[in-house]
């Protein structure tokens, strides 16, 4: 049987109205030896106030830089169980689809090989399996593999790439994501399992501005699908809306970011040449409005948590491109996009930094794209663009 731990400082996070990994945890060290101990560990550290998990190390398995994240306790002397407690992360589905098969196999593998806990999905977007043995590794590699199974990236790497639902379940993608999703993992195997960056670098795919991944504010590159055409408006349904109850005028114009659509209680009008393809109105009125015209997507670059400087939004560098397999103009701009800051880029820096920090204007020119309008970010506060004499002769 498990050693069986107090935890009066974890068990205060069961209360309340949310479900608690405190509960599913206490689930797991009921079976795991491991599972025991990383809970007693945890309680540990908040009696402590400190962390007694340490991070990093190199340990993985062969031929692979990535995917497993060393960790180890710092009093292995007490919590025999976790010395060892590394996180391996398996390369997630597109959109996160799996059959219920995978999913018993991939419990049972890790029961056996592991400490029974997993994490679907961390934030990175990985399946990701918590708490093994180094001994364990090659094993559970083997097993996973085996089965056609990957490992997601890890360290200063392309990072597992994700997406949203997309098509499969949305009638407004206006890309296919999952395809998307699929081929960068494709295209960049090498790139996501032998770390050769300067730091971290995740894609992130969704199929409209709703930005269901939250893509402009988590990744590197952000790819959102827009179109080009008019938005198609229903009247006879913008009125069902206002029957309804809707607010036209408040909840719908009164919301749209560049003023371009008007209510006068009978029409709504939209000047589709200053709409900017935020989605609102759409996402709000999904039966009366519509999306026409050629599809493609917008690329952003630079989005990141806080680290060497603080958190920031993706901003546009492409406005559109079509994105039909097998997306290969989409591939060579980020193969330029990488070869610019493997080369200018500091230990740690995300190309967003870099971009900050060396200047938008030679990151535009190194890529080969033309500066529009649409890339000004703040324009009354840092025109980032500034034009030679020469651009102005052409
Ligand atoms: Fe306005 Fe956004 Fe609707 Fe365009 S999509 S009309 S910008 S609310």
């Amino acid at each position: 049987m498990p050693k069986k731990y107090d935890t009066p400082l974890l068990d205060e996070l069961e209360k309340g109205p949310f479900p608690s990994f405190v509960t599913e945890m206490k689930k797991a060290a009921a079976k795991t030896d491991m599972a025991a101990d990383a809970l007693g560990q945890l309680e540990r550290c908040f009696r402590d106030k400190k962390t007694h998990w340490k991070h990093g190390g190199i340990v993985g398995v062969r031929g692979y830089g990535g995917g497993v994240i060393g960790r180890y306790s710092d009093i292995p002397e007490d919590f025999p169980n976790v010395a060892h407690f590394h996180t391996v992360r398996i390369n997630s589905t597109s959109a996160f689809f799996y059959t219920s098969k995978f999913l018993k196999e991939m419990c049972d593998i890790w029961d056996k090989h592991g400490s029974g806990l997993t994490n679907l999905h961390g934030s990175t977007g990985d399946l990701v399996l918590l708490g093994t043995k180094t001994d364990q590794l090659e094993q559970i590699f083997a097993e996973f593999s085996s089965r056609g199974w990957d490992l997601g990236g890890s360290g200063s790497a392309m990072r597992t790439p994700s997406c949203c639902v997309g098509p499969a379940r949305c009638e407004w993608a206006n890309i296919d994501t999952l395809d998307i999703n699929y081929s960068i993992t494709q295209e960049f195997q090498d790139e996501m399992h032998r770390p050769a960056f300067p730091y971290k670098f995740k894609f992130k795919t969704v199929g409209c501005a709703v930005d269901c991944n939250a893509s402009i504010a988590r990744a590197d590159c952000s790819i959102i699908g827009t179109w080009k055409g008019n938005i198609a408006i229903d009247q006879a349904e913008v009125a069902n809306y206002e029957k309804k109850g809707m607010n036209i005028s408040e909840e719908i114009v009164g919301m749209c970011p560049s003023k371009c659509m008007s209510y006068d209680g009978k029409q709504l009008k939209i000047d589709d040449a200053n709409c900017v393809r935020c989605m609102h109105c759409i996402a709000k009125m999904t039966k009366a409005l519509k999306p026409t015209g050629e599809k493609g997507a917008t690329i952003l670059i630079g989005s990141k948590a806080p680290f060497v400087i603080g958190a920031t939004l993706s901003w546009v560098i492409v406005p559109f491109i079509k994105m039909e397999p097998p997306y290969d103009e989409f591939k060579d701009l980020i193969r330029k996009m990488w070869e610019w800051w493997d080369e200018h880029g500091k230990n740690r820096e995300r190309i967003g930094e870099l971009i900050i920090r060396r200047g938008m204007r030679e990151f535009l020119e190194y890529i080969g794209v033309e500066p529009v309008p649409q890339q000004v970010k703040e324009p009354r506060r840092d025109p980032f663009y500034f034009w030679t004499e020469a651009d102005l002769q052409k």
